[in-house]
């Protein structure tokens, strides 16, 4: 019991001990604290500012982009930063060091000098130098070491500055970076969380005496790179799709841009996405648009600010996910889709066109584009003829309710879930069903009038109709890897859901690749490939000011091969001049078909010949030179290809066209058999305009050969509309000349 009382005695001493000690101890730190606040607040303070301890992040190695086949589309490459160490420079030679950094990095002389009188270790005098200035800027830190012993006073720090390789090109879904090269538009910033890396940290440290701890006290923590992204986009495809969206702007004198979108059908990978008019991310700030550079320019300086940022805003602006357009005739191929899929087309269903309609009662007549009429048509000659009448009972047959299914069911109400950034969610009917729609609204919204989309949503809904039915997610990053290569995350193709039966996406194809041969759709025609597409001329009904205007988008969206579909493309152009031409079928359908005609062989896609394509095919000629007058003449016939002997001679001397030179069957081959000093030249006429009857015609008179590229169909109007050798040129007789025809039918 006393044992027990004397160690509950010394316990509670021991504590009381330990309160006092703490008490104590705290009363000193207390008492200290009190001190140093009351009396000595201003020296610390003044310490604190001598100790800096510098703390300066360092930039990641931000990731790359390639194409898919890995070409490099944008990376950051090494620049440097200029540090100085300003408490390494007595006062006495900071003139000398101010002076020598302006003759190199053009830095002002004053506001360094004042630098160099800072007691610290880490001065910024210039970002982002390029290595060639970096090592003039170290040979100069050489050089203050040598002559005036200063040691260290300048340092370089690596950074990195975004580079695209192309400039311009895919530039709206690249996007660019700012000037901590965090993401602002584009890839780069939908994938910013990837591209950037993570940032690293350099701390350098003073001590209270200023300027006698070494420059190796400090503390660096590496920086660590970026994820790279490989697109779908393939660069040779990206290039030619550009290059004819520009060809097209340039011709039709574009006024608000236009835009090209390939898509692969199957995945929703997108292979191209063409956007003109827009900016170089290299120097994104820029205003691109040379005249609206210098209008800018010419306003009062007050008003140049405002008017440079919309301009900017406006090249930003990706017109292919970003801006809404009314479709026009392009929807009629997912109206037939409907129809089609209601079971409301019968053998016998036709349509009747008398060049307007009533498409209900006490509504006024609404106009067909030909005021002609169209008259009884079946489901597909309305399509082919893009008769709106025909599409407007359709309209009456499927009922409000119904077409706003199929506008749902088409991905129409809302974004395609594309990895870009600022895909627009303002459609007219958006999520509020029929009720946002009245009669009238359904009659126009039929042939595709009065409401707006984004083109990528319109590409979507086209490769569903070309894939059997299925609305992908379209997307842009097919994987990303980290530094080493090794892949981190990959893009599966996602089925949205089903949009129509197999079986009716079939029909709706059959129809569309009919309307390329034999409808409206002729200017995107490419023998050997089956195409199917469809026209579209939308009227832009108000400006951003709400006026309304006479302007028009001229589209043309399709896919191929229409028996097997691979890709879906979609051209499409912002008001072009109407002097010119504005129906889509002559603005974008030539640009289709040119960037067809490039693509599919490259994808790899085999011609495969009509019977009445093989008999416009071209041949080849042979090498008859040397043989016999007799011999060659034989071989020539054979060949399906007219023979012309100039001289007397028994042999061949020379020949035009030259051996395996590609000519249309029934071309010429002229022989010549004897040494003449004076061949007669001919004179190339101007094929311009020239039907094909004509350009043949003149082309037989003139004796030359003519080699027929673009598109003839048996309907519709072709007319010659380039040559590839000028008018007035001189040439051999039976040379060839390559002429390009278009469709002079204007339909909507
Ligand atoms: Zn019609």
């Amino acid at each position: 019991m006393a044992k027990k009382g004397t160690s509950a005695q010394l316990w509670n001493r021991s504590i009381v001990v330990m309160i006092l000690i703490i008490a104590v101890g705290f009363g000193v730190v207390a008492a200290r604290l009190l001190y140093l606040q009351t009396f000595m607040a201003e020296e610390l303070q003044k310490r604190a500012v001598e100790q800096q301890l510098v703390n300066t992040e360092l930039t990641a190695k931000r990731g790359s982009i390639y194409d898919c086949n890995g070409n490099v589309l944008a990376q950051s490459v090494t620049v440097w930063d200029i540090v100085m160490e300003p408490a390494n420079i007595k006062d006495e030679y900071g003139m000398i060091v101010a002076e020598g950094l302006h003759e190199i990095l053009g830095t002002d002389v004053q506001k360094v000098y004042e630098q160099t009188k800072e007691n610290h270790y880490y001065a910024v005098v210039k970002r982002k130098v390029d290595t060639d200035v970096k090592d003039k800027v170290m040979n100069f830190n050489s050089f203050l070491r040598k002559e005036y012993n200063i040691a260290n006073a300048l340092k370089a720090v690596e950074n990195y500055r975004r580079f695209y390789t192309h400039d311009n090109f895919l530039a709206d879904v690249l996007g660019f970076v700012g000037a901590d090269s965090q993401g602002l538009a584009g890839l780069e910033y939908q994938y910013d969380d990837y591209l950037i890396g993570k940032k690293g940290r350099l701390m350098v440290a003073t001590n209270a005496a200023g300027g006698q701890m070494p420059y190796e006290y400090e503390q660096k923590i590496d920086a660590i790179d970026g994820y790279n992204l490989t697109l779908s986009v393939d660069e040779y495809i990206q290039s030619v799709m550009e290059k004819y969206v520009r060809e097209t702007i340039a011709e039709f004198r574009v006024a608000n841009r236009g835009c090209a979108i390939m898509m692969n059908v199957k995945t929703g990978a997108i292979l191209g996405f063409a956007c003109e008019g827009s900016f170089n991310p290299n120097d994104p700030f820029e205003i691109a648009d040379e005249k609206v550079a210098k209008e800018i320019a010419k306003l009062p300086k007050d008003k140049q600010d405002e008017a440079e940022a919309k301009a900017r805003n406006a090249q930003w602006r990706n017109k292919g996910v970003s801006d809404t357009y009314i479709p026009g005739s392009v929807f009629k191929m997912c109206t037939a889709s409907a129809v089609l899929s209601e079971g409301l087309i019968k053998k016998d269903t036709r349509f009747e066109c008398s060049g307007s309609y009533v498409p209900f009662e006490g509504s006024r007549a609404i106009s067909c584009w030909s005021s002609a009429g169209h008259g009884e048509q079946t489901l597909e000659k309305a399509l082919c003829n893009s008769c709106n009448p025909a599409f407007m009972q359709m309209g009456n047959m499927l009922g409000r309710q119904k077409f706003y299914e199929y506008y749902v069911a088409f991905g129409f109400s809302e974004p395609t879930g594309i990895d870009l950034p600022g895909e627009s969610d303002d459609y007219f009917f958006h999520n509020d069903g029929i009720c946002g729609m009245d009669l009238s609204d359904l009659a126009v919204a039929s042939f595709g009038q009065n409401f707006k989309i984004t083109p990528i949503q319109m590409l979507s809904a086209c490769a569903a109709i070309a894939n059997g039915g299925k609305l992908m997610t379209p997307y842009v990053v097919q994987s990303i890897s980290d530094a080493n290569g090794n892949v981190v995350r990959t893009t599966e193709p996602k089925e949205r859901h089903q949009a129509i039966s197999k079986d009716v996406a079939a029909q709706v194809c059959k129809m569309l690749e009919n309307n390329v041969l034999s409808g409206g759709g002729t200017n995107g025609y490419i023998p050997g490939y089956r195409i199917a597409a469809k026209t579209g001329t939308s009227q832009k009904k108000v400006d951003d000011e709400g006026n309304l205007t006479d302007d028009y988008i001229g589209s043309f969206c399709g896919f191929a091969p229409a028996d097997d579909p691979e890709i879906a493309l979609i051209c499409y152009f912002d008001t072009p001049d109407p002097d010119i031409n504005y129906y889509g079928s002559a603005v974008a359908g030539p640009c289709f078909r040119s960037i067809m005609s490039e693509v599919l062989p490259y994808l790899g896609v085999e011609k495969v010949y009509s019977k009445a394509e093989l008999g416009n095919l071209d041949t080849t000629t042979g090498a008859y030179v040397g043989a016999t007058v007799e011999d060659a003449r034989s071989l020539i016939t054979g060949n399906k290809l007219k023979c012309v002997v100039m001289g007397k001679g028994k042999t061949v001397l020379a020949q035009n066209p030259d051996a395996y030179t590609t000519i249309p069957q029934d071309g010429t081959v002229v022989l010549y058999t004897e040494e003449t000093t004076n061949i007669r030249k001919v004179v190339v006429p101007d094929f311009s305009n020239l039907s094909l009857t004509e350009v043949n015609q003149l082309a037989a008179e003139h004796l030359l050969n003519i080699s027929i590229k673009g598109s003839l169909s048996s309907e519709g109007r072709s007319y010659a509309k380039l040559q590839d050798i000028a008018p007035l040129t001189e040439v051999d007789p039976y040379s060839v000349i390559t002429v390009t025809f278009n469709q002079d039918n204007n339909i909507m």
